[in-house]
């Protein structure tokens, strides 16, 4: 079935969707590279495959965006998020700089759930722009990946309390003694 170009109803709001979009773009595309290095270097087996899974919901996140921008009838570019790559580099810093273990997944940890509560506002804000202007399948595509990020993140915090800030806490004490 071909998706009808909608209508330029509300030219500003509109404008600053598309914006927003090609910025989240940016960011997903960027995040493929730094989430399949997070997933190499983490130790923790649920660690690594919780990363895995996000990995392959990211892909079907840029598709979904690739979607709406055809819908719209624009093409997404790729720019660059400077918010998210901010996050890319603490992530690369820190992964350089310290060992395989429990320590580094906690690192990995944070840097991940800072980057997903980035993707929550934004696809929230996305979401909300899209009811508004009426796009309902723009909307109800957002909706899923939001439900995605909200997911991810929320896996990240349960491997974290009941798996590597445990061990992570062991680890330190090892060094301490
Ligand atoms: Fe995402
Ligand atoms: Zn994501
Ligand atoms: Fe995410």
């Amino acid at each position: 079935m071909k998706t009808p170009v909608l209508p330029n109803m509300m030219p500003k709001l509109q404008k600053l969707f598309e914006d927003e979009l090609r910025n989240i773009f940016s960011a997903e595309i960027a995040l493929l590279n730094t989430m399949s290095k997070m997933m190499e270097d983490a130790s923790s087996r649920s660690l690594k495959s919780a990363l895995l899974e996000h990995l392959f919901e990211t892909k079907g996140q840029v598709s979904r965006i690739e979607r709406i921008f055809a819908q719209l009838g624009k093409r997404p570019m790729i720019g660059i998020c400077e918010a998210i790559e901010r996050l890319i580099s603490d992530a690369n810093q820190m992964m350089a700089y310290s060992d395989p273990g429990a320590i580094k997944d906690a690192g990995i940890i944070i840097i991940a759930q800072k980057i997903e509560h980035y993707e929550i506002a934004s696809y929230g804000t996305l979401r909300n722009f899209a009811f508004t202007l009426g796009f309902k399948e723009a909307e109800s595509m957002l909706e899923e990946t939001l439900s995605e990020e909200k997911a991810a993140d929320q896996k990240l915090t349960e491997i974290a309390v009941s798996e590597v800030n445990v061990d992570a806490a062991i680890e330190l004490e090892e060094i301490v003694n």
